[in-house]
């Protein structure tokens, strides 16, 4: 029988909610993958099934995000952690700094591990708001081996809307927590990483897509695993690839490429956004929203509520109605309800009705 809802609304910020569907096709051909009389967990990574569904993967990528030829499509591990290391190791060049935005939690790990690995400046930060906001970047300096940004604050609840124009230095960008969620042009980028596990598929895989003359960058004395140029060369299997997850990516793709691509998704979570912040423009004096209007994420929309003690009486009421994961980063408190690409309209609906059930309730 399937199951086609959850029997809770997952609003966690990563790990977080796959498509039912997905979960249910792995349940029905865990034991028993594409007739191989197999789980496809027990498949070698070399064996025609799974280099199948690896190539498969890549090219559902390819096609949902209009990457161009220039770029090559990377699945690695070590999480979006390791390419904030990767992405220096790689990209810089002698005498060139890498420029960075710091907008957050997130981006400024990508900052403090730049630093430690060679030249690298600043080009903009919203630390002074407590990270509310996309901050205004002054002309870029010349000579910039790289640029990088973080597309989405996953803790902060911060989004960009518009790519920078920062002159010829490659953009690199941390899509972590808002890649698929809206139409991209890829060309734009040098470089865009992303861990899996909140709108790709479980933790453990981490897509990269890298132009070409990029790849060529990194010095022949890199270790060998943290050389893209490896990975590039042998097709993402230089070493046992995260086969299930990869397995699983796949599945997210062909389900996202059934819900109508990437514009309906957008068009989806644009609405489900508008929904939650809706709500809380509704009750200014009960949710306190932390992004400023033109930063508001569609992925994390993060709030306070007046006291620590009303937030977690909000948090216990919002668990025993089902709704599940709303407590925010441990660095910063507060609410959070992450609604990435798997969350259907319906679990925003029942947060946004809870939402205002509390709000009168205590009015
Ligand atoms: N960047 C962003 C934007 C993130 O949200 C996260 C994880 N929440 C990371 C990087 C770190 O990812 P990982 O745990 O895959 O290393």
């Amino acid at each position: 029988m399937p199951v086609t809802q959850a029997p809770v609304w997952n609003f966690y910020a990563g790990p977080a909610a796959l498509p039912r569907p997905v979960l249910q096709q792995a349940q029905d051909e865990l034991l028993d993958f594409a007739g191989t009389g197999m789980s496809v967990m027990e498949t070698s990574h070399r064996a025609k099934p799974y280099v199948a569904v690896q190539a498969d993967a890549a090219a559902r990528l390819r096609e949902l995000m209009g990457i161009p030829d220039t770029h090559r499509v990377l699945f690695l591990q070590g999480g979006a952690t390791l390419q904030f290391a990767m992405v220096p190791l790689n990209l810089r060049r002698a005498g060139q700094p890498a420029a960075y935005v710091h907008t957050g939690e997130w981006a400024g790990k990508a900052f403090q591990e730049a630093r430690k690995l060679g030249d690298t400046t600043l080009l903009g930060s919203s630390e002074d708001t407590r990270f509310d906001r996309i901050p205004s970047l002054g002309s870029p300096p010349e000579d910039l081996a790289y640029v990088h940004l973080t597309s989405n604050e996953t803790v902060q609840g911060i989004q960009w809307q518009a790519w920078p124009e920062l002159g010829d230095a490659p953009l690199v960008a941390d899509m972590s927590s808002d890649i698929l969620s809206r139409p991209l042009d890829v060309g734009r980028f040098g470089l865009i990483y992303a861990g899996a596990q909140k709108n790709l598929g479980p933790s453990g895989v981490t897509v990269v897509i890298v132009r070409d003359d990029l790849v060529a960058r990194g010095p022949a004395s890199l270790p060998t695993m943290l050389s893209y140029a490896t990975h590039v060369k042998a097709d993402s299997m230089y070493n046992t690839p995260p086969t299930f997850a990869i397995y699983l990516l796949r599945e997210v793709l062909a389900w996202m490429a059934k819900e109508g691509g990437l514009e309906a998704i957008a068009a989806r979570n644009r609405r489900k956004a508008a929904r939650l912040y809706g709500v809380i423009d509704k009750h200014p004096d009960l949710y306190r929203g932390h992004a400023q209007r033109e930063a508001r994420s569609h992925m994390n929309v993060t709030f306070r509520l007046p006291d620590p003690a009303i937030e977690q009486a909000f948090l216990k009421l919002a668990e025993a109605h089902g709704l599940v994961g709303l407590a925010g980063h441990r660095s910063v408190g507060g609410c959070r309800a992450s609604i990435y690409n798997a969350m259907p309209e319906a679990g925003v609906e029942a947060l946004a009705l809870f939402m205002e059930g509390f709000a009168r309730q205590g009015a």
